[in-house]
């Protein structure tokens, strides 16, 4: 830390603390007062020293742990925690632990304090420790304490007792469910790997039942469904897909595809697409479309359906995907130009990004179910693409 704020710090701090100690301390006054400025040179030398742990110390040992000063010491605790400086937070609150006298309120505070330094420091373990510790014997933070044992067990991807904790904390504070719906489709996806699908399926309409919004769960359970050829199963976790999100019904027009064709019920799928490029419109389902007109009526078909598309949702993919229709007819200089076009535009797409996180304006060229940034669950979502004026 740079030396001046130390030195603030160190100042703020033994100040604060001496002039609330001062209140109901009259009798020990004059002594305090020389122990203190005596202890506060001793400090300030090792600030200048730039020994600033032993000046910690100092702290630590000069100001009394009571009623009046504990403030001050969670306080400096707190600042330090906030700068990266967590080991030395770490000792401001064990020392307040060892107090003997230390009312049971403000020790259950220090202990949250203690294992939020834990946490910040990645010693997951103790941190975990200290928090089983306080939801066994109860305490007043039991929400917070719950939800930080919920995040040292998603971090841990310990997903059995993440989802236990969530269980408890969903009691009190219902706005866990759609995390605790993904926590399910990690397990599930985990399970999956392990040849336990029908543990798997389980799971999945368990993340359904936290969240029946939860669009990953039948993603998941349509691509089982696939894997086990069981074509119609999988068709029915995709379209409900559409109705509990529409525009995350893009993810499935693939697997939709190779279901429909598997079972040769192609013109349905056709009508599908039909019907939802009229009630939500993308330029996913035109260009899927566009591929399926292509290989019944033609390029010729395909192209002009694009474009007609385009005339009133002008994408780049819209357009990259006209140029690749086109360029095969054409010659000489014509055919030049629109090999320019075509780099021109697959250069726009590869910077171009299809989804974004609600919560941190994250922008992601693939689809994340938790945020890499802001590590929230299910914020990252389609992008409508950005037109092109
Ligand atoms: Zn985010």
């Amino acid at each position: 830390m740079e030396q001046p704020i130390w030195i603030a710090l160190f100042f703020i701090a033994i100040a604060i603390g001496y002039a609330l100690g001062r209140r109901d301390r009259r009798r020990r006054h004059s002594n305090r007062m020389k122990n203190l400025s005596h202890e506060y040179m001793r400090g300030l030398n090792f600030l200048l020293n730039e020994q600033p742990d032993k000046a910690v110390d100092i702290f630590v040992n000069s100001l009394d742990v009571n009623a009046n000063t504990i403030d001050t010491h969670l306080g400096l605790a707190r600042l330090f925690r906030k700068r990266g400086e967590v080991d030395r937070a770490t000792r401001i609150h064990s020392n307040l632990l060892e107090q003997q006298d230390l009312p049971a309120e403000v020790r259950e505070d220090v202990q949250l304090e203690l294992a939020r330094d834990y946490i910040a420091a990645g010693v997951l373990d103790r941190a975990e420790i200290i928090l089983q510790e306080m939801l066994e014997r109860g305490t007043r933070s039991e929400v917070q304490v719950m939800r930080h044992l919920m995040s040292i067990f998603e971090q841990e991807k310990d997903w059995h007792n993440a989802l236990a904790v969530g269980d408890r904390l969903l009691v009190r504070d219902n706005s866990v469910s759609s995390v605790l719906a993904h926590y399910c489709c990690e397990l599930a996806e985990r399970l999956d790997g392990e040849d336990q699908m029908n543990s798997a399926r389980r799971t999945l309409r368990r993340a359904l039942a936290y969240d029946p919004g939860c669009v990953r769960a039948n993603l998941i359970l349509g691509r089982y469904e696939m894997n086990e050829h069981q074509w119609d199963n999988a068709i029915r976790a995709f379209r409900r897909i559409r109705r509990q999100d529409a525009s995350f019904f893009d993810e499935v027009l693939d697997d939709l595809e190779r279901c429909y064709v598997a079972l040769g019920r192609e013109a349905q799928l056709d009508k599908l697409l039909a019907k939802v490029a009229i009630d939500h419109p993308s330029t996913s389902v035109v260009l899927k479309l566009a591929e399926r007109l292509h290989s019944r009526y033609g390029e010729k078909a395909a192209s002009v359906f694009i474009a007609d598309y385009m005339k009133a949702h002008p994408t780049v993919r819209g357009l990259s995907r006209i140029i690749e229709m086109n360029i095969g007819h054409t010659e000489g200089s014509a055919r030049e130009h629109f090999g320019i076009l075509q780099s021109l535009t697959q250069q726009l797409l590869s910077e171009q990004s299809f989804y974004q996180c609600g919560h941190c304006g994250f922008d992601a060229h693939h689809l994340h179910w938790q945020c890499p940034t802001c590590k929230h669950w299910g914020t990252i979502r389609p992008q409508q693409e950005q037109e092109q004026h």
